[in-house]
């Protein structure tokens, strides 16, 4: 069985995040642990822990199929002193809000590095990040997201990620999460079965197979190498569903959250069972 769902919203508490997946009938799920908009928010309750814990333990996720997203305010690799202080600031606090919500992952976009610190330099910053956010907590592993590589955005190559992966300490708590727009944009063919070998094979010589703690399913608005970050609903892109029948197919993706964050909440259902019945389809 492959893990599916979508990131779904937090509106009311994070403990509606699992009852949601499964009025989707979703097998995993991403969620924000907080409003992604703001810097800082009240710690989560007592209350709110318990629910979230009952409603997921009731609907069968595992930690290991929940992918919460950080902030998109965060900048781990800014060149800029106080933002940087305040983004890890800022994620510390989300690895520990995983770690309350008893998650084992977190999912971030690397960092920018804003065309005012070289790209080497911009990574190792976004190492440094990653430690000391692993020296914070206990359980949760930092899961790198790859990018579409639009504007200064760092993490669009299987090279990059891997180089950030080298300067992190504990190899245990670091992963990466595919997300297949972004690996379209940034040049990665993913439209024919071979093509989608390819692409995990060159994932596992660079960077290997053992990091890939979860995908981002979304098909690309724009053409191969567009450089530009545009979801469009699965076959409803120029990835096409050749490409997303081979992902579901490919051992890689077994036991993995596979999040759907497709433009139209209205056929998340319908793009679970189809993505779900690639798996026995051929
Ligand atoms: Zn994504
Ligand atoms: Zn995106």
């Amino acid at each position: 069985m492959r893990y599916i769902g979508p990131h779904v919203s937090i509106q009311g508490g994070v403990e509606n995040a699992p009852l949601r997946a499964k009025e989707l009938g979703a097998t995993a799920f991403a969620m924000f642990t907080k409003n992604q908009r703001q810097w800082k928010a009240a710690p989560l309750t007592e209350k709110s822990i318990r629910a979230f814990r009952d409603n997921c333990r009731t609907g069968g996720y595992t930690p290991d199929h929940i992918l919460p997203h950080d902030s998109y305010l965060i900048n781990l690799g800014s060149p800029e002193e106080a933002k940087l202080q305040r983004s890890r600031t800022a994620f510390i606090d989300e690895m520990q809000r995983a770690e309350a919500l008893g998650l084992t992952l977190l999912n971030f976009h690397p960092g920018s590095h804003l065309n005012k610190i070289p790209v080497e330099l911009c990574l190792a910053t976004i190492a440094e990040s990653v430690n000391m956010a692993l020296e914070e907590t206990a359980t949760v592993t930092a899961v790198l997201e790859n990018t579409a590589g639009q504007g200064s955005n760092l993490g669009h190559s299987f090279e990059q990620l891997a180089t950030i992966i080298d300067q992190v300490s504990n190899k245990e708590r670091i992963g990466v999460c595919l997300d297949t727009c972004h690996l379209f944009a940034a040049g990665y063919d993913l439209r024919t079965p071979e093509a989608v070998e390819n692409m995990f094979d060159e994932f596992n010589s660079i960077i290997g197979l053992d990091y890939l703690k979860g995908m981002h399913l979304n098909d690309a608005k724009l053409e191969l190498d567009s450089r530009k970050d545009r979801h469009a609903s699965i076959g409803k892109g120029c990835i096409g569903t050749d490409g997303f029948a081979a992902i579901i197919r490919h051992p890689a993706t077994a036991d993995i959250p596979l999040i759907l964050e497709t433009p139209d909440p209205d056929i998340w259902n319908r793009e679970i069972s189809m993505l779900a019945a690639y798996e026995t389809s051929s």
